[in-house]
């Protein structure tokens, strides 16, 4: 660091501290000190055990310089302010001691700032997280900009962990408690309007007028004008409740339940941030620190905290992926107009995500009134975007017009990627590829096929090399992953161009070998067939899915089924079972069901019962009579119940490896959280496979396939790891 009086870059403003390493600066321009903060080779900013000596520095300079009057903290970044703490860093903690002197240090850097005799305005512009929020909440005045890039959140809960340098007592005394409580334990982003209504920020203006307004800020706070927050922060009835201690644990037992409700209890970091906000009601603020710094260090050591912290990096490499091997140097096009063919539930979500990320797309379906269904679903959630406010009347009405309707191929001859989501039918499917070779020449096709492999599409191509599977997932504005499915005949270039663009369309992307049921289909499928095998045992329904849903899916099987529809599973069924054979063979119960006629929630018909709503109200027990074991039913333990149906899953897993369906454990781990809700804090199911040891799950196959032979045979890649003492991921 060097610490100077002026060279001058502007008559008024002198450099005072600067530090290259952590990008780190202290200017005085006039009597209002600028640190400006601009992390170099980062594309954030972060908060690491670097910068906060260089901090601390520049407090004690702004405390002693009597030309200083006040304070303000800018980002040099374009996007964000301060966008966390180092999470490389947070890996590094090896001891809860250690974590717990972590957030220590963060603490008393920011009880510092607090503490500043001088003024400090945040000047907020773009992403502010976790440690950067809290750094925020430590200065004495808060400006945003009214920008769709600043958001404000304190995420930690995310990655296992709560805020760790005063977030969880700030917070509250700023925003008051139940807001603040909503913000710490699901760690949801909350944009500047929001921030200004709820007290988070003192004022927001237009990003052109941030500096100046920060300026005048600090000056005016420094000649002793007080700022205060807006008034409507808190409603009456919010005081009331939580101004007092009976009101307050009415708050507290009601987050809680809410918490366990929502979690089951498998995460514990939530309610670790209600102990600790609770501590610092009850016994003040310095003791509610001293519960942080300690539960903060236990949560960085739990094992929920690695494996969310695996798959956070996990996914951050995938974003740097270009699907193909670096050595092949592909050639990644640019994609703006976008031709989807098929306006059905599938095709008008692939266009509704394909507007919103700017391109110009063409609907095309056999009828004029099938492909208006389709324009109606792409402004449906176009719609609900400007209701929740996230985007203007007049962004709204831009995006529509980017989509236009055709039944022929107008409009479609300077495409650079048509998706087609017609029905899943080869015959239907080889039509509309040789009419999109013709009528969109250059074009890459894109196929959304659930269950035909891709190489059965491309054979009647005339450029194989340009068609690919795009494997998306329902519903499709929702769904956060996309399947890149390659042939050996597809090329370099059109995987990374595909996969460039489903990362532009806001999915986790991964390139995944043709074969029957690509990844995430293929893992279901034995696991979906394991828990109809149960149901012909005469396990109960419900009981099956609660087992699942303790395990930590979003969803019990059974129920996935009714909300998938039965007819996709009938179709998928066969496939797989001529494929895989024995392993994959749907269970008696679930062939019988489906010829009942069941089709799930959309008919409002399935293992489970529904008002003319839609709205689920119990098991249908006349599904029973259709199973092996008839009305009879059978306790079973939840714990064989998770075993039965996710060793199988995890198995076919390590196949998938093996056969190099994906290419990597980490693509296997990421496919399965986000394609089918496999439990986050399990890490997926290589890193779930190394938590219990392979030779355990070998153990527990081999027993289970002695008892239904065929089923459980383990793969000989989990074998080989097991006996070589080894792990997936070293
Ligand atoms: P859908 O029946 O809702 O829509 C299919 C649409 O394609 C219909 O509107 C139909 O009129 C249209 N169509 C059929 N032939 C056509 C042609 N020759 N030219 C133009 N349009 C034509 O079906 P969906 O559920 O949207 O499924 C579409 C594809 O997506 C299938 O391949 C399916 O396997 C796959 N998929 C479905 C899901 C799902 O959950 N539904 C998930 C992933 C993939």
């Amino acid at each position: 660091m060097t610490a100077s009086t002026p060279p001058a870059t502007r008559a008024s403003i002198a450099i005072l501290l600067s530090d290259a390493a952590t990008g780190l600066s202290l200017q005085l321009d006039g009597d209002v000190a600028i640190i400006s903060y601009d992390l170099p080779d980062a594309p954030v900013n972060t908060i690491n055990t670097r910068v906060a000596p260089v901090f601390e520095r520049m407090f004690a300079e702004i405390e002693s310089n009597q030309a200083i009057a006040a304070a303000m903290i800018v980002s040099g970044k374009a996007d964000s302010w301060i966008a966390g703490a180092d999470i490389d860093e947070l890996r590094q903690i090896t001891t809860a001691a250690q974590g717990e002197a972590m957030s220590r240090a963060g603490q008393a850097l920011l009880t510092r700032l607090a503490n500043m005799r001088k003024p400090v305005v945040a000047a907020i512009h773009g992403a502010t997280l976790g440690g950067g929020l809290e750094v925020a909440l430590a200065c004495r005045h808060r400006i945003a900009t009214d920008h769709a890039k600043t958001i404000l959140a304190l995420p930690e809960v995310q990655l296992g962990l709560i805020p760790g340098a005063g977030g969880t007592q700030r917070l509250p005394r700023t925003v008051g408690l139940q807001a603040a409580l909503d913000m710490i334990v699901t760690g949801k982003n909350i944009r500047a309007k929001k921030a200004l209504q709820m007290g988070l920020v003192h004022e927001v203006v237009h990003p052109s007028i941030l500096m100046n307004i920060a300026r005048v800020r600090a000056q005016q706070l420094a000649r002793g004008i007080v700022l205060t927050l807006p008034t409507t922060a808190r409603t009456i009835g919010a005081r009331l409740l939580e101004d007092t201690p009976i009101g307050r644990r009415v708050i507290f037992s009601q987050a809680r339940a809410t918490v366990l409700k929502k979690t089951k209890g498998l995460y514990p970091a939530p309610l670790a941030a209600l102990d600790v906000v609770q501590r610092g009601y009850a016994d003040g603020f310095e003791a509610g620190l001293a519960e942080e710094a300690t539960r903060f260090g236990e949560l960085a050591m739990s094992a929920e905290c690695r494996q969310l912290v695996y798959l956070f990096f996990a996914t951050t490499a995938l974003k740097k992926d270009s699907g193909v091997a670096s050595h092949l140097a592909p050639h990644v096009q640019h994609v703006h107009k976008v031709g989807v063919i098929g306006a059905g539930f599938m095709g008008g979500g692939i266009a509704s995500v394909a507007v919103q990320a700017g391109s110009l797309v063409r609907l095309k379906d056999a009828s004029l009134e099938r492909v208006l269904t389709g324009w109606r679903a792409v402004r449906d959630v176009v719609s609900e975007r400007f209701t929740r406010r996230q985007i203007s009347r007049m962004e709204r009405d831009d995006l529509m017009h980017q989509v236009g309707v055709t039944t022929d191929y107008s409009g479609f001859a300077n495409a650079e990627l048509v998706i087609e989501a017609v029905f899943e039918d080869l015959a239907v499917k080889h039509q509309v590829l040789r009419e999109v070779e013709a009528a969109a020449p250059n074009a890459i096709f894109a196929s959304n096929t659930s269950t035909i492999p891709i190489r059965d599409i491309a054979s009647v191509s005339a450029h194989a090399d340009r068609v690919v599977g795009m494997h998306f997932f329902s519903p499709v504005h929702k769904m956060p992953l996309l399947e890149v499915i390659v042939t050996s005949a597809t090329s370099a270039d059109t995987t990374a161009t595909v996969v460039q663009y489903g990362r532009k369309l806001g999915k986790t992307v991964i390139v995944v070998r043709d074969g029957p049921g690509f990844y995430v289909n293929r893992i279901l499928a034995p696991y979906i067939n394991e828990a109809g095998n149960l149901l012909d045992e005469g396990v109960d329904i419900a009981a099956i899915d609660a087992a699942l849903v303790a395990f930590g899916f979003p969803v019990g099987p059974i129920t996935l089924l009714d909300e998938v529809g039965l007819d996709i599973a009938a179709k998928s069924g066969p496939i797989m079972a001529a494929a895989f054979g024995a392993r994959m063979q749907p269970s008696s119960a679930l062939r019988r069901v489906i010829a009942s006629g069941r089709v799930g929630r959309k008919a409002k018909r399935g293992f489970y019962r529904y008002d003319e709503n839609g709205k689920r109200q119990g098991v249908d027990r006349e599904v029973y009579p259709l199973t092996i074991a008839g009305t009879t039913r059978v306790p079973r333990e939840a714990a064989m119940i998770q075993q039965r149906t996710v060793l199988p899953l995890l198995n076919e897993a390590v196949r998938c490896l093996d056969e190099g369906i994906i290419r990597s454990e980490r693509d296997g781990d990421i496919g399965a959280v986000f394609g089918i809700g496999f439990p986050p804090f399990r890490g997926g199911p290589f890193r779930y496979l190394d938590s219990i040891g392979a030779a355990q799950a070998v153990a527990q196959l081999e027993a289970l396939d002695a008892q239904f032979p065929g089923r459980y045979t383990p793969a000989e890649r989990l074998r080989w790891v097991a006996s070589h003492g080894k792990r997936f991921h070293e």
